[in-house]
C-alpha cells in the first residue's frame, strides 16, 4: 500500500524529470503523464491521485471498468493502452475512454468503428507503430503507418485519430531505444493533423521525451513503495 507521503514523493520525482528534459527539448512544449495503474489497486491509485495525478491508464478493459467503478468520485481521465481483443470492443466503448492509444490494425479499426458507428458514438485513438520490430510487440509495420493512419483517417469516421503510439525497444543498448522512439517521431511528423506522441515508460521516459513524446505512460515508477 502506497503511503500518502511516498504517492507525493514518486509523482514529484517523476515530475522533475520529466520537467528536465522537457526544458532541454523547448520551453513551450506539454508533456502528459499517465500514471499506468495496472498492477496497482484503487486505494493505491487513490494515493496517487491525492498526490494530483489525473490521468491514469489500464490495459485491461475488465481492469479498466473496476477501476472506473471503484474510483467513480474522482475526475480521473481514463485512458486504454493495452490490446484490444474484438469481443472486448462493445465493453471498452461503455467505458468512454478519454485516449485508446493501441489501435493496432485496420482489421481492429474496421471493427471498432463499426460498433463506435452503430451506437452513434466516437473514439479517440492513437495508432500503435512497431517501431522495435519487436514480434512479442503490437502495432503496425513503421513503413505502413502513414497509409494505414490516412486509411483510417478517410474511412472510419468514427473513429478520432489523435496520433500514434510506441514502446520503445527492449534492448540494454541505448541506440536501439533512442532509434524506435525517433522513427515514431518521424512517422509522427508525416501524419496529418497528429497532437500525440505517446512513448516512455518507467525506465525511458526521459529518451523518449528527449526524442520527440509530448505523452509518457509510467507504471512501476509511479507506484513504487
Ligand atoms: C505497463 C505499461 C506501461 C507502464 O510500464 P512501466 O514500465 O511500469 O512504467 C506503459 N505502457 C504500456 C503499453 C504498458 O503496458
Amino acid at each position: 500500500m502506497l503511503t500518502k507521503e511516498k504517492a507525493i514523493e514518486n509523482l514529484d520525482e517523476i515530475i522533475k524529470k520529466v520537467e528536465f528534459v522537457r526544458l532541454q527539448v523547448s520551453q513551450h512544449k506539454i508533456v502528459q503523464i499517465v500514471g499506468v495503474s495496472k498492477y496497482n489497486t484503487s486505494d493505491d491509485v487513490t494515493s496517487i491521485y491525492k498526490a494530483g495525478q489525473r490521468a491514469f491508464g489500464e490495459n485491461k478493459v475488465q481492469d479498466l471498468k473496476q477501476k472506473q467503478e471503484k474510483l467513480q468520485e474522482y475526475p480521473i481521465s481514463w485512458h486504454f493502452i493495452g490490446t484490444l481483443q474484438k469481443n472486448k470492443i462493445n465493453n471498452l466503448i461503455d467505458l468512454n475512454p478519454v485516449l485508446m492509444h493501441s489501435l493496432d490494425s485496420l482489421d481492429l479499426a474496421e471493427e471498432l468503428d463499426k460498433k463506435l458507428k452503430s451506437r452513434s458514438k466516437t473514439m479517440n485513438c492513437l495508432l500503435q507503430i512497431n517501431s522495435s520490430y519487436e514480434e512479442s510487440k503490437s502495432g503496425v509495420e513503421p513503413k505502413d503507418a502513414v497509409d494505414i493512419y490516412e486509411t483510417i483517417q478517410k474511412n472510419y469516421l468514427n473513429i478520432i485519430l489523435k496520433g500514434v503510439m510506441s514502446i520503445g525497444a527492449n534492448s540494454e543498448k541505448k541506440e536501439d531505444i533512442i532509434k524506435s522512439f525517433t522513427l515514431t517521431k518521424e512517422i509522427f511528423d508525416k501524419c496529418d493533423g497528429a497532437e500525440i506522441c505517446s512513448m516512455g515508460m518507467s525506465g525511458d521516459f526521459e529518451l523518449a521525451i528527449l526524442n520527440g513524446s509530448n505523452m509518457i505512460r509510467v507504471g512501476s515508477s509511479l507506484f513504487k513503495s
